[in-house]
């Protein structure tokens, strides 16, 4: 069917290429000699009615080519039939592309070439690939910048719960503004100093349980209480609770009058063990950080000492309401000071026990 169309196409150009001699030239007949050969011919300027505007009109108009002359085997398409309802001149560009006739068992499709394989010649042995000597180690790259894996050398003794307190939405837990606009947030600091004494002790082998890892909490005391006590172990389980204090002010937006000052750790009355315990860290917070010591204080109504079925502890690492002290807050060293000091009263209980 392509082929027919093409060469209909190609009829009805030579057809126009005649001036409207609907006929095509005899193949048998000669060309008359050019009498002017070194002049090129002119075609005549065709009638309008000879013009080939967008080729539609050849297509659109049967009664156009009802006075060509069509080899008999060639169908009339119906306009409706044809490629387009409204072919452009580009549309007609394909005569110019050899038609293949894929019905055609003598027509060879001409696929691009495929690197040939060449014939492996009978007699030639074929080499077989040497197979990769399994001995032979394939020296791996020299390693970046590596990095020396954490060998555990502790032997647990304890599983540490430690409670980093608040949460983003507890109300209060934060400073006055400083000059800069920013303020010191408890629940932030909490977690710093918790992950500060985690990338230290974990590698080492001592067992962690971070009781509140999300940020987005609420102070969640029950929830916080009902996770270190549910939570599995084979080693027995002790509880700190980390803050920082505030003293009593105007508002959130006072620093506290009269100021206040230093550490304390406080412990559940009448508990020797959580006494024990809190005076271990009481004594490490004072000795790394130089903080005011306000010692060890008591009571039965801290919910986190008071609900947790096991040895506990809550520490207060200095004033967020007091200017100077919150301002030593903010600073990493000092975090770091308070950090290592609960690292280091862990590692004496772990060492010692209680
Ligand atoms: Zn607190």
């Amino acid at each position: 069917m392509l082929e027919r169309i093409i060469e209909f196409f190609k009829k009805l150009f030579e057809a126009f290429n005649d001036k409207g001699t609907v006929n095509p030239p005899d193949p048998h007949i000669p060309s008359p000699p050019n009498p002017f050969p070194d002049e090129p011919v002119i075609p005549d300027e065709p009638d309008d009615a000879d013009l080939v505007s967008d080729g539609s009109d050849l297509i659109s108009e049967p009664d156009t080519i009802g006075t060509l002359v069509f080899p008999e085997e060639l169908e009339i398409i119906e306009p409706d039939t044809i490629i387009s309802d409204n072919p452009t001149d580009d549309d007609l560009i394909p005569i110019d592309i050899p038609p293949i006739d894929l019905t055609d068992p003598d027509t060879t499709v001409v696929t691009p070439p495929v690197d040939p394989v060449p014939p492996t010649d009978p007699d030639t042995p074929v080499t077989p690939t040497p197979p990769v000597d399994p001995v032979d180690p394939v020296t791996p790259p020299d390693p970046v910048d590596p990095v020396e894996p954490e060998i555990p050398t502790h032997e647990p003794r304890y599983l540490w719960c430690l409670d980093n307190g608040h949460g983003r939405f507890t109300a209060g837990k934060r400073s006055p503004k400083f000059d800069d606009g920013t303020r010191f947030m408890e629940y932030e600091f909490n977690r710093d100093i918790v992950k500060r004494i985690m990338d230290k002790l974990v590698p080492l082998g001592v067992q962690i349980f971070n009781v509140v890892p999300e940020v987005d909490t609420d102070n969640f005391l029950k929830g916080r209480v009902d996770r270190a006590n549910a939570h599995q172990s084979d080693y027995p389980k002790l509880f700190v609770s980390i803050h920082a204090n505030a003293a009593r002010s105007e508002s959130q937006e006072h620093w506290a009058d009269p100021p206040a000052k230093g550490a304390e750790t406080w412990y559940y009355t009448g508990s020797s063990r959580g006494r024990k315990l809190a005076s271990i860290f009481q004594k490490h917070i004072v000795q790394y950080t130089g903080m005011v010591n306000r010692g060890l204080k008591s009571t039965k109504s801290l919910y986190v000492i008071r609900k947790t079925t096991m040895t506990s502890c809550l520490t207060e690492n200095g004033f967020y309401n007091h200017p100077k002290e919150a301002a030593e807050l903010m600073k990493d060293e000092v975090r770091q000071l308070i950090a290592d000091a609960h690292i280091a009263a862990i590692l004496e209980v772990e060492k010692n026990g209680l």
